[in-house]
């Protein structure tokens, strides 16, 4: 995909604000504990490769990423620190992972047996953690027998260094801590049972982190809350309050491309959802679906000028339609996505229109937008 960098629209990302959320993160860590910062998708959508460096400078002990192709992104960048693979690779993958001195995630004995064997044929060894499924249902080691024997497999065999043991929690940014309580449970059971010993053994999220969550952890894999949002966000939940203040990073700005009067019993868009009632004023905004703005964001209000103005229409696949209060002169800023926590079009005020989470909102602007990094 191509980034369109000759049209007035892109997302802009407050590199201050990042280094100040991860600086803040650091010194919030407990006695002893890493940072490794998550910067997957992309960095949750604001742009692992420029962004990388800069949590780096600000205190990043290391990196997490979703799959291997994103580590592989990071080192080509040249980061040198450590990168935990966090989802599961296939095994013929494991030499260039350990080629590229990336660490990858473990869930059974048979994936073991099959990359020792590439991994021999290489002569490498391969930095691994192992994941253990304490409740969130998705992957790692449940079963007390299968964890004993790859406790016994891993013994004294070369091919692998056992860097971690993690566990990933479903419910860090609940107010009820049952879940969380049975998790931890469950985590300390397995740790029992371990005959080798990891480097690390890493629980914390963000909000396991930042809601101060009394739970052992080497490492914090802190990510969404880098990027300035806070984790406790379910739609039309309570926020519980982080530790410290989060600076949202992203904003996405553009503007009005045409405007026009339109008058009364005419429609606006794809099936004409919109009919006008009087004369009105419309504008039209360069940005649609294709971009990630999806057609759910009809009726939500941007800021054009200074002024809140509602999308009328279906959101088109490269424009949408906004009501203005009057005629507003093609040129004006448009706001999509204030980087201001508190103003109703902020990317948490966005995500509660799409019924949804942040963390999805920002990983959906994709890369036809152009990131401009302030
Ligand atoms: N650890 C694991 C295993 C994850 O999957 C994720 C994110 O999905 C994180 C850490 C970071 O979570 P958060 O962005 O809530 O800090």
């Amino acid at each position: 995909m191509i980034t369109a960098v000759n049209r007035p629209a892109a997302l802009h990302i407050n590199v201050a604000a990042i280094k100040e959320n991860t600086r803040q993160a650091k010194a919030h860590l407990k006695p002893g504990q890493k940072l490794f910062c998550v910067v997957k998708a992309n960095a949750y959508g604001h742009g692992a490769v420029k962004l990388a460096p800069v949590m780096e400078k600000a205190g990043a002990d290391g990196f997490c990423v979703a799959m291997l192709d994103e580590g592989l992104e990071l080192r080509r960048a040249q980061v040198v620190k450590p990168i935990l693979v966090l989802g599961l690779q296939p095994a013929s993958e494991a030499a260039l992972a350990a080629a590229n001195d990336i660490s990858l995630p473990v869930s059974s004995l048979d994936w073991l047996k099959e990359a020792e064997a590439v991994l021999r044929r290489e002569g490498l060894q391969l930095k691994i953690h192992m994941a253990i499924d304490s409740g969130m249902g998705r992957i790692g080691f449940s079963e007390d027998e299968d964890f004993e024997a790859v406790n016994e497999y891993l013994k004294g065999n070369d091919a692998f260094f056992v860097e971690g043991m993690f566990t990933h929690f479903a419910s860090a940014d609940s107010s009820d801590s049952s879940y969380f309580d049975y998790q931890v449970k469950r985590f300390e059971h397995m740790k029992s049972l371990l005959t080798v010993k990891p480097k690390w053994i890493h629980v914390d999220n963000t909000a396991a982190s930042l809601f101060d969550k009394d739970v052992a952890s080497d490492i914090v894999r802190f990510g969404i809350g880098l990027y300035g949002l806070n984790p406790s966000s379910a739609p039309g939940s309570q926020d519980l309050a982080p530790a410290f203040p989060l600076q949202p990073a992203m904003s996405f700005v553009s503007e009005l491309t045409y405007v026009k009067q339109i008058h009364k019993g005419y429609g606006v868009g794809y099936g004409s959802t919109h009919i006008a009632e009087e004369d009105e004023w419309i504008g039209t905004v360069p940005v649609g679906y294709a971009d990630g703005w999806i057609r759910k964001f009809q009726g939500f209000k941007v800021k054009v000028g200074d002024v809140y103005c509602p999308i009328v229409g279906r959101v088109c696949m490269d424009q949408f339609m906004v009501l203005l209060p009057e005629e507003m002169p093609a040129g004006s800023r448009v706001e999509l996505i204030s980087d201001d926590p508190d103003a109703p079009n902020s990317l948490r005020r966005a995500a509660d229109w799409l019924d949804t989470i942040h963390y999805e909102v920002a990983c959906q602007f994709n890369d036809r937008l152009d990131r401009i990094y302030d």
